[in-house]
């Protein structure tokens, strides 16, 4: 087994990649390692938090060639932890290295030892259809040449799904690419122009456009990703690695990366972090240091910084709370709204994995008009329409009294209010309406909202769900009661709303 899955909330997942030098537990980040060029010594990006790395296999080729076949990639790298390798091919491309073909760079990743491993691909970059269409075709042909050589191979071979911003072109790129035997990851290329220009929407289209087709047991790789902005709806998608040179490119360009985006050093007055790096200086030191000093540190500090969002995001996945953490960082950024926006209205793929209940599963909290669309909660309130109607028919008819959940039920009360008369039906922003028999059901009474200032689309909402209860319950033979409560902000602002449509609620506070 190469890849086991032990935690998912919406389709991201915590798991295990096991390698010959150790495990690596997803969702995980490999920091780019530049054989010829190296800032940051590789023991302080292990410090950072990183027990992975990948590095260039041409370049690696270029620079120690046979030397690192007979020593091995972990000794040249002076680093015994998970290796990963990408076949070069940018670089083959741009140093003109045409004596390297596909079976060259396929043998040389395994002389020297990697333990996951690229294939040669061609990579979409922002290109015509017809050069998009050109990369899917090459690399799913060399994939087709190359699973001869991996098949039954010990390390993880990558099988890099292209396509681009052409998502039809990646769906047949993935579709045809989790038909070839020999691979048990797959990667998505993710166009460096797309991530620059903070196009999100478009990577984490492509992703999703890939996944319906990749299977659900492979670990899928993104590559080039390397910005906290990206990662966790990346995560929210199903990717499980990444890998990006971010961290020191930007560093050698004076750039500090966030969570909530990217500064320039010249324009922080403040250094808004507490990683080693920043704890113990100001601003003007990281500016006044000597350059290689400088660049180092900057590199160090954005390693920390995608760090610890990678353990956020899987501390987001064991509470159950993924949804929440993309809200919020929803807020952080026009591109992650954007991404979020395009994330929202495919809930349907996500919400297999968000969990209805489990033993660590907090509360759900509820924000805004995002919050609607949480799949727990969008889960909950399909299923809630369905037990009403079931129970409907059930009971046959009688008194139906609608309540707002505020206050809370104490505990053993709705217990003790099923069966009893009148048949009492529940009511919450967010949560909708559900009958007192779900009060034991997740996520039902575990919401937590702002109940204060509610935007109007969510008491709307909640309106329409109240509407059509009330009418299917009057319709089946019930006589409908509908309370509210005054001195309830959100109650009021509701029942106001509801008379405009003709419905009275009678005050029960
Ligand atoms: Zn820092």
């Amino acid at each position: 087994m190469v890849f086991e899955v032990r935690e998912v909330d919406l389709a991201g997942r915590i798991g295990r990649i096991y390698t010959r030098h150790g495990v690596i537990e997803t969702p995980a980040f490999f920091p780019v390692i530049d054989v010829a060029r190296q800032e940051v010594p590789i023991r302080e990006v292990v410090e950072a938090g990183f027990g992975q790395v990948i590095t260039n296999a041409y370049l690696v080729w270029r620079r120690f060639g046979a030397e690192a076949a007979s020593r091995g990639v972990h000794s040249v790298l002076g680093f015994d932890g998970p290796v990963m390798t990408d076949s070069g091919a940018y670089q083959i491309l741009e140093y003109g290295g045409v004596e390297v073909g596909q079976d060259e760079i396929v043998e040389y990743q395994k002389a020297i030892g990697s333990d996951i491993a690229v294939i040669l691909d061609i990579p979409t970059g922002d290109v015509s259809r017809s050069e998009a269409e050109r990369s899917v075709e090459e690399t799913l042909r060399r994939a087709v040449e190359a699973s001869r050589l991996v098949e039954g191979d010990e390390r993880i071979w990558v099988l890099p799904v292209q396509g681009g911003r052409y998502f039809d072109l990646v769906e047949e790129s993935a579709r045809r690419a989790a038909t070839i035997s020999g691979y048990g990851m797959y990667g998505i290329g993710s166009p460096t122009v797309f991530l620059e220009r903070y196009m999100y929407d478009v990577v984490i289209e492509a992703v999703r456009r890939a996944k319906l087709h990749l299977p659900w047991g492979r670990p899928v790789h993104l590559f080039g990703a390397g910005h906290p902005l990206i990662i966790p709806f990346a995560v929210a998608m199903g990717v499980d690695t990444f890998d990006s040179a971010s961290y020191i490119l930007y560093a050698r360009d004076g750039r500090y990366m966030t969570e909530g985006g990217v500064y320039r050093l010249e324009e922080l007055d403040y250094l808004p972090c507490s990683c080693p790096v920043c704890s113990r200086r100001s601003p003007e030191d990281l500016r006044e240091a000597e350059r290689h000093e400088r660049t180092r540190m900057l590199a160090l500090h954005n390693l920390y910084t995608i760090s610890a969002t990678l353990r956020r995001v899987k501390l987001a996945i064991r509470e159950g709370r993924l949804w929440e953490l993309l809200e919020e960082a929803s807020r952080r950024h026009p591109a992650a709204a954007r991404a979020m926006s395009l994330i929202s209205r495919h809930t349907d793929m996500l919400s297999r994995g968000a969990p209805l209940s489990r033993g660590s599963v907090k509360g759900v909290r509820a924000y805004g008009v995002e919050s609607l669309n949480n799949p727990k909660l969008q889960r909950f309130r399909d299923r809630s329409r369905l037990v009403l109607r079931l129970l409907a028919e059930r009971y046959g008819g009688g008194r139906a009294l609608f309540k707002p959940l505020e206050p809370k039920p104490q505990p053993g009360e709705c217990e003790r209010l099923v069966g009893g008369d009148p048949w009492i039906i529940y009511y919450q922003p967010f949560v909708g309406v559900f009958p007192v028999e779900l009060c034991g059901a997740y996520p039902s009474i575990h919401v937590d909202h702002p109940g204060l200032g509610l935007p109007r689309e969510v008491l709307e909402d909640l309106a329409g769900e109240l509407e059509e209860a009330a009418r299917m319950l009057s319709e089946s033979g019930y006589s409908v009661e509908l309370t509210y409560c005054s001195g309830v902000e959100w109650s009021s602002r509701l029942s106001s709303i509801l008379a405009v449509r003709g419905l009275r609620l009678v005050d029960s506070c």
